[in-house]
C-alpha cells in the first residue's frame, strides 16, 4: 500500500489482486498482434476453458525495439475493447529489477521480479543463521504429499542452499516492497530462470520458505527447469525427468502454501514457454490431475508468425521476408553470439540466400512454421529468423506498413499458432 494510504488506514489489510488459475503470457515485439492473440483465448473460452492473457515485453526487448512499456498496455486495451473480451487481462513488467521497475509502475499490474543475478551472492551477515533457526522443519526426512519418497535433507544442504539463494530472496523483498509502496494492488512473480543450473524441488521448497519469511506475496514462481528451453523450438531434454520434476514442484508448492502461508493460488510459471510442444501434454496432465494453475510465457515467436503471414501474402511481403533472411545470414555469427546459450544452429543446414530468393511464399512459410513433421520445416532457418527481429525493427515502417496491409493473413497465423499448436496441447485433454 502507498505510505499516504497506510497512514490513513493503518489497520487495513489489502486483499491482493488475485491472479487467475490458467494464464498465458502473450505479446509481440512490434505491438500489432494483441487482437489476434486474444482471438485464441476467445476460441478456448468457447470450449469452456478460461485462459487469461498477460501481455509481456521485457525491458531488454523494449530497448532492442525502441518501444515504451505503456505501448503494451495500450495495444492490449485496444484489443480487449475490439474483441469485447469480458474476462481478466494483465500487463506484465517482465524481468524487471530495481534499475528498470520505475517505468513499468503506471502501466503494469503484474511484475516479474528477476533476481537471477543475485543467486550465489553472499547473503547479509546472519541471514543464513537466522533462517536455520527458523526452519528446523526443513532438516531430516521431509514428507510432501504427492511425492512418493520423502526428501532426505541434511543440515549442511539447507545451509548451502540458503547461502546460495538468500541474497536473491532479499532482493526480491526489496523490489516487492518498493512496488508495494507505489501501487495499491499488483501481482508478483519471482523469476530465477535465467541462470545456469536448474533448481531442484528441495531447493524450491527452501526458496519458498525464504520468500515467505521475506513477506513476498508471490502468486507465481519461475524456476529454471531441467533441460534446454531454446528460443522458438521444442524442448530438448529427458521428458521423464522433466515430468517428475514438474510434478514434484507442484507438490512442493502446495506444501509451501499450507506450511508457510503463501498465497493459495501460487503456481508455476514456465518461461521461454513458446513452442515447447513435447512438454505441453506433461504440463496439461499435471495441472488437470492436481487442480493446480499454471502460467506459460510465450510471445517471442509471434514475430515469426508475422514473417510467415508476410511470406504467404506474396509480393512485397514475401520480398521483405526474404531480405530479412539474407541480412540475418550475412551476419550469422555476430547475430548468434549473444544467444549462444539458448540457440542451437547448425550453419551447414541453413539454406543460402540465393536458394531462399527462389522460394515461393508457401515454401518460405513451410520452412519457418513450427510443424515438425512437415518435410520442408527447417529448425535452423527458424532459429536464425527468431533472433533476427532487430533487422525487422531497422526496416521501420516498411515492415509495420506491410503488417498493417496484411493484417488478416498475419493475424490468422498468429491465432492458429497460439490456439492449435499451444493451447490445444496444454489446456485440452
Ligand atoms: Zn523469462
Amino acid at each position: 500500500m502507498r505510505p499516504e494510504l497506510k497512514a490513513l488506514f493503518p489497520d487495513t489489510v489489502i486483499i491482493i489482486m488475485i491472479l487467475e488459475k490458467y494464464t498465458i503470457g502473450v505479446g509481440d515485439r512490434f505491438a500489432h498482434q494483441a487482437e489476434a492473440q486474444l482471438e485464441a483465448c476467445v476460441k478456448l473460452a468457447e470450449r469452456g476453458i478460461d485462459v487469461i492473457p498477460i501481455w509481456n515485453k521485457s525491458n531488454r526487448e523494449h530497448s532492442f525495439i525502441g518501444s515504451h512499456p505503456q505501448s503494451v498496455f495500450d495495444a492490449a486495451q485496444v484489443a480487449v475493447e475490439a474483441v469485447g473480451w469480458q474476462l481478466g487481462w494483465h500487463v506484465d513488467a517482465d524481468h524487471i529489477n530495481m534499475d528498470t521497475v520505475d517505468k513499468y509502475l503506471s502501466c503494469s499490474d503484474f511484475f516479474t521480479i528477476d533476481v537471477a543475478d543475485f543467486i550465489g551472492q553472499e547473503p547479509l551477515d546472519d541471514a543464513v543463521a537466522t533462517f536455520m533457526q527458523k526452519h528446523p522443519e526443513l532438516i531430516g526426512s521431509v514428507s510432501i504429499e504427492g511425492i512418493d519418497l520423502p526428501f532426505d535433507i541434511s543440515r549442511e544442504y539447507v545451509i548451502e542452499v540458503a547461502g546460495k539463494y538468500l541474497a536473491a530472496v532479499a532482493e526480491a523483498g526489496t523490489i516487492y516492497r518498493y512496488i508495494e509502496s507505489k501501487k495499491d494492488d499488483f501481482i508478483a512473480e519471482v523469476s530465477m530462470d535465467e541462470t545456469d543450473t536448474p533448481q531442484t524441488p528441495p531447493e524450491l521448497l527452501i526458496i519458498l520458505a525464504a520468500l515467505a519469511d521475506e513477506g513476498v506475496r508471490i502468486q507465481t514462481i519461475a524456476p529454471k527447469f531441467t533441460g534446454r528451453f531454446n528460443k522458438g523450438v521444442d524442448y530438448v531434454g529427458d521428458l521423464e525427468q522433466f515430468e517428475k520434476e514438474f510434478n514434484d514442484d507442484l507438490a512442493v508448492i502446495a506444501h509451501a502454501i499450507s506450511a508457510y502461508g503463501l498465497p493459495d493460488n501460487l503456481k508455476l510459471s514456465v518461461h521461454s514457454g513458446s513452442d515447447k510442444f513435447s512438454i505441453y501434454p506433461i504440463i496439461g496432465n499435471a495441472i488437470r490431475r492436481t487442480g493446480s494453475g499454471v502460467h506459460v510465457k510465450t510471445a517471442g515467436t509471434t514475430w515469426l508468425e508475422e514473417l510467415i503471414g508476410l511470406a504467404e501474402a506474396g509480393g512485397e511481403g514475401l520480398q521483405l521476408a526474404k531480405d530479412i533472411y539474407a541480412k540475418a545470414l550475412e551476419n550469422v555469427d555476430a547475430m548468434c553470439e549473444p544467444y549462444a546459450s539458448v540457440i542451437d544452429i547448425d550453419s551447414a543446414k541453413l539454406p543460402t540466400a540465393n536458394e531462399v530468393s527462389g522460394w515461393s511464399g508457401d515454401q518460405y512459410a513451410n520452412a519457418l512454421r513450427h510443424v515438425q513433421e512437415h518435410p520442408e520445416f527447417n529448425q535452423h532457418f527458424r532459429q536464425l529468423l527468431h533472433i533476427a527481429f532487430k533487422i525487422a525493427a531497422k526496416e521501420g515502417t516498411r515492415y509495420t506498413d506491410l503488417l498493417k496491409a496484411h493484417a488478416d493473413i498475419v493475424g490468422k497465423n498468429v491465432t492458429e499458432n497460439l490456439y492449435d499448436r499451444h493451447f490445444k496441447r496444454i489446456f485440452i485433454a
